[in-house]
C-alpha cells in the first residue's frame, strides 16, 4: 500500500487527494486549519469563479513562461472539465468566468470535501507540519508520520489568515530545489495623488500601464478609487507589472481613460457638439450628464477648471485640458497592496525543478509541489484556481498511477 501524505487542504491538495485514491493507495491530508479551503470559500466574493472557458495561456506568468505550454493546453482543460463533471457541479458562465450555478464558493468547497470522505481520505486538521526528512528512501514527517509520497499544497504568502505561510519556501531549501522568490499580486495599486474626492467612486474605464513611458498592459472593466489608491480587476490584472516595476525603481503609471468610446484626438468635438444645444450649461453640469458627480469635481479639480464656466465659453485650452484628463487621467504608482490583500502571491518553485506531467520533483522522487506554491500565476478570471485543478489532477492521478 503506497502511503500518500498531502500537506494542505486548499483546491489543489483536495484536487490531489481526490485523484490520489485507488485501493493501493492511503491517502492522508494535513491541514493546519479546522476546516478545508478557507481561502477556497472567499473567492470570487464568495462566489467561486473556478475556471475560464477561454483558458488561454496569455493569462498565465512564471518566471519560465516558455514551459507553460506543457501546463496550459487542450488535454488538461479537457482533465478539468471531466473532473467538475464528475463532481457534478452545475455552472453558469458570465463573459467567460465560470462559477457555481449556485453562486456560492460553498458548493465547490463541499463537493471536494464530501468526494475525499466518499473516497476514504483521512483528513487531519488543526495540524501544522513542521518538517519534513528523506530517510531510507521513504519521507519522515515532524519525526513521527512516514510515508512513500508527499504533496506540498501549501499555497503562497497572501491572506495569511486563511493558513497561507510559505511553507513550501522550507521544504524547498531543505531539498535544495530553486525557488522563485515571491511577490504579492492582484493588488491595488498605491498612488501619490490624493483621491479623497473619488473616494468609494466606481466606473467603467481603461487602464494602461506604462513603466518608464513604455506601454505594458492595458485593460477595460470597472475601477474603483479610493483614498490614496485605485482597485477594480482591471487593475489587479496589471498590478503584477506595477508592482515589479515599483520595486526595480522604474518610473511606473497608470492612464486612466475615463471614456473609451471615444478617442482623445476626438474628445474637444465630441463635448462641443454634445453641448452645443446647452448654451449657458455650467462645465460641472455638463459633465455630470456623462460622469458620476464626484469625478467631474475631480476632473475639474486637476484640470485647474471652476465647476461654475459656463462650458461654451471655456477657452479651447481648457478644453483640451479636461479631453485629457477624461482620456488620460494619470497617476503615478508607488506600490500597490501586500500580502495581507493580495489575491495570489507570485513565484514558488522552479518550474524547472519538476516534472510537468507529473508535478513530482526531477531531482526528488516521491516529492510533488502542487497550486499557489508552484511559480505559475494567473490574472483574474478562474486561471490561478484552473491551475490548482490542473496540478492537482495531474499529481494526484499520477500518484495513483493512472495517468489517463
Ligand atoms: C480574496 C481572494 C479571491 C480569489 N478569487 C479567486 C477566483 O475567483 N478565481 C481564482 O481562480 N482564484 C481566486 N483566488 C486565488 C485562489 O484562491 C488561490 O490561487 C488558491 O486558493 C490556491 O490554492 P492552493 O490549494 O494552492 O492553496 P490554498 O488555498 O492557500 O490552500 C493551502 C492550504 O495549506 C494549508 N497549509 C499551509 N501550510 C501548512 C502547513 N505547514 N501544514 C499544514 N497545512 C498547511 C493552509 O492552511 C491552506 O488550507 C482568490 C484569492 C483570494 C485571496
Amino acid at each position: 500500500m503506497k502511503r500518500v501524505v498531502i500537506i494542505g487542504a486548499g483546491p489543489a491538495g483536495l484536487t490531489a487527494a481526490i485523484n490520489a485514491c485507488s485501493e493501493d493507495t492511503m491517502v492522508t491530508i494535513l491541514e493546519s486549519n479546522g476546516e478545508v479551503g478557507k481561502k477556497l470559500l472567499l473567492t470570487g466574493n464568495g462566489r467561486c469563479n473556478y475556471f475560464n472557458e477561454v483558458f488561454d495561456i496569455s493569462k498565465f506568468y512564471s518566471n519560465d513562461s516558455n514551459l507553460l505550454d506543457s501546463i496550459i493546453n487542450e488535454d488538461n482543460i479537457d482533465r478539468v472539465y471531466k473532473f467538475f463533471n464528475n463532481l457534478g457541479i452545475e455552472t453558469k458562465v458570465k463573459n467567460g468566468y465560470m462559477y457555481p450555478y449556485s453562486n456560492k464558493a460553498s458548493t465547490v468547497r463541499n463537493a471536494l470535501l464530501d468526494e475525499c470522505l466518499l473516497r476514504g481520505v483521512d483528513i487531519r486538521y488543526n495540524y501544522t507540519v513542521q518538517d519534513i526528512d528523506y530517510v531510507d528512501d521513504h519521507y519522515v514527517i515532524d519525526k513521527t508520520i512516514e510515508c512513500d509520497v508527499v504533496v506540498i499544497a501549501t499555497g503562497g504568502l497572501s491572506i495569511p489568515k486563511t493558513g497561507s505561510t510559505g511553507f513550501a519556501k522550507s521544504v524547498s531549501d531543505e531539498f535544495d530545489l530553486i525557488y522563485v522568490p515571491n511577490t504579492p499580486s492582484l493588488v491595488k495599486l498605491n498612488t501619490d495623488s490624493d483621491l479623497s474626492l473619488i473616494s468609494g467612486v466606481r466606473c467603467d474605464a481603461k487602464v494602461s500601464l506604462y513603466v518608464d513611458n513604455k506601454l505594458i498592459k492595458s485593460e477595460a472593466g470597472e475601477v474603483q478609487f479610493n483614498k490614496d489608491s485605485i482597485s477594480g480587476i482591471c487593475v489587479f490584472n496589471i498590478s503584477r507589472s506595477a508592482i515589479i516595476g515599483v520595486e526595480k525603481n522604474k518610473k511606473v503609471s497608470l492612464f486612466v481613460d475615463l471614456l473609451p468610446q471615444v478617442k482623445y484626438e476626438d474628445m474637444v468635438s465630441y463635448l462641443d457638439n454634445k453641448a452645443r444645444n446647452m448654451k449657458d450649461i455650467t462645465v460641472y453640469a455638463f459633465l455630470s450628464r456623462i460622469f458620476n458627480e464626484k469625478i467631474v469635481n475631480y476632473l475639474l479639480k486637476v484640470s485647474s477648471v471652476k465647476n461654475i464656466k459656463i462650458y461654451n465659453k471655456l477657452s479651447q485650452e481648457e478644453k483640451i485640458n479636461i479631453a485629457k484628463n477624461i482620456s488620460k487621467l494619470k497617476f503615478n504608482i508607488t506600490g500597490g497592496g501586500d500580502y495581507t490583500t493580495a489575491e495570489v502571491t507570485t513565484g514558488g518553485i522552479s518550474l524547472l525543478e519538476l516534472d510537468l506531467n507529473t508535478f513530482e520533483a526531477k531531482r526528488q522522487k516521491g516529492l510533488f509541489f502542487i497550486g499557489e506554491c508552484v511559480d505559475v500565476d494567473g490574472d483574474c478570471g478562474g486561471y490561478n484556481l484552473g491551475f490548482c485543478w490542473i496540478s492537482g489532477i495531474l499529481a494526484g492521478s499520477f500518484i495513483r498511477g493512472n495517468h489517463d
